[in-house]
C-alpha cells in the first residue's frame, strides 16, 4: 500500500512539475501570440498571407523588462519595427547591388537582397519609361552601421528626433536588405517629405506595388508605424502582398492586425 501511495504521489508531483513547466511555455506562446493576434473579422481573414512564427530572443529584454519579439528573418514579408527586432548581428546572405543609379552611396548601402534588387531594377526601369528619374540613396545597413547612424542622429537632432526618424540597431528595416531610400535630382536627392510632392514621388507611391514595393511609413500613421511620413522609404514585400497592402491603404502593421 505504502509503495503504491508513494508511487501515486510521485506521479502527482511529476505531473505538477510538468504542468508548471508547460505553463511557462504557454505564457511565452501567449506573449508571442498577443503580438501576432489578428484583429477578428478584419484583415487577416481577407489575407492569404500569414504572420510568421516569432520566437523570443533568448535572454533579451527591453528596458521595461518585456521580452523582445524576434521575427523569423529570412522571409520577404518579415515585419521589423520598434517592437520587433532582428536577431543580434543578423545579416542577409543574398545581398547584392542592383544595376540602378545611385547618389552618394557608399558600397554597403547599395546592397539589397537578391529578390529586392531585381525588383528595384524593374521599378526604376518602369519609372524611366514614363519619364521619371529615380535615384537610389540608401539601402542595406548593417547593425554596426545602424549604431553609428542612430548615435549621430541623437548627436545632431536629439533623442526624440532620432527615435522618430531612425531606428536603434537591430530595429531597422534597412538591416533586412529589403528597404531602399530613393529620391530624385529635382530636390537635390534629399530624403525629405518634399519627395512625396515630386512627380517621381507621386509615381512611386502609385506604382511601386506593381514591382513589389510599398511606401512603408505613410502620412498620418506615425502612431502605428513609429515613424514620421517617409515617402522616400520603399520596402520590398513582393508583388502580391504589395498590391494587396497598397489597395488596402493600410500600413503593414494594420494589414497584419498587429495593432489594436
Ligand atoms: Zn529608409
Amino acid at each position: 500500500m505504502g509503495i503504491r501511495k508513494s508511487g501515486v504521489l510521485i506521479i502527482l508531483l511529476t505531473s505538477l512539475i510538468i504542468s508548471a513547466c508547460q505553463n511557462e511555455t504557454v505564457d511565452l506562446e501567449n506573449l508571442v501570440a498577443d503580438h501576432l493576434k489578428p484583429i477578428e473579422g478584419t484583415l487577416s481573414e481577407k489575407s492569404e498571407f500569414t504572420i510568421v512564427d516569432a520566437t523570443r530572443h533568448e535572454g533579451e529584454l527591453t528596458e521595461d523588462g518585456e521580452a523582445v519579439i524576434v521575427p523569423e528573418t529570412d522571409i520577404i514579408d518579415v515585419i521589423v519595427n520598434k517592437e520587433r527586432r532582428l536577431p543580434n548581428g543578423y545579416e542577409p546572405e543574398d545581398l547584392m547591388i542592383a544595376d540602378v543609379d545611385y547618389h552618394a552611396v557608399n558600397e554597403e548601402r547599395k546592397h539589397l537582397r537578391e529578390e529586392a534588387a531585381g525588383a528595384l531594377e524593374d521599378l526604376f526601369e518602369a519609372a524611366s519609361e514614363e519619364g521619371h528619374q529615380l535615384v537610389a540613396v540608401s539601402g542595406y545597413r548593417s547593425e554596426q552601421t545602424q549604431e553609428v547612424v542612430f548615435a549621430s542622429n541623437v548627436d545632431r537632432h536629439g533623442e526624440e528626433h532620432a527615435e522618430q526618424y531612425s531606428a536603434q540597431p537591430g530595429y531597422s528595416e534597412h538591416q533586412t536588405g529589403l528597404a531602399m531610400d530613393v529620391s530624385t535630382a529635382s530636390i537635390g536627392y534629399a530624403l525629405s517629405e518634399e519627395f512625396g510632392e515630386t512627380q517621381e514621388g507621386k509615381w512611386v507611391a502609385e506604382n511601386g506595388h506593381k514591382h513589389g514595393f510599398i511606401i512603408r511609413y505613410l502620412e498620418g500613421k506615425s502612431e502605428i508605424t513609429g515613424y514620421g511620413y517617409e515617402p522616400w522609404h520603399l520596402r520590398y514585400v513582393g508583388e502580391d502582398l504589395a498590391t494587396s497592402v497598397y489597395q488596402s491603404g493600410l500600413t503593414l502593421e494594420e494589414y497584419f492586425g498587429l495593432v489594436e
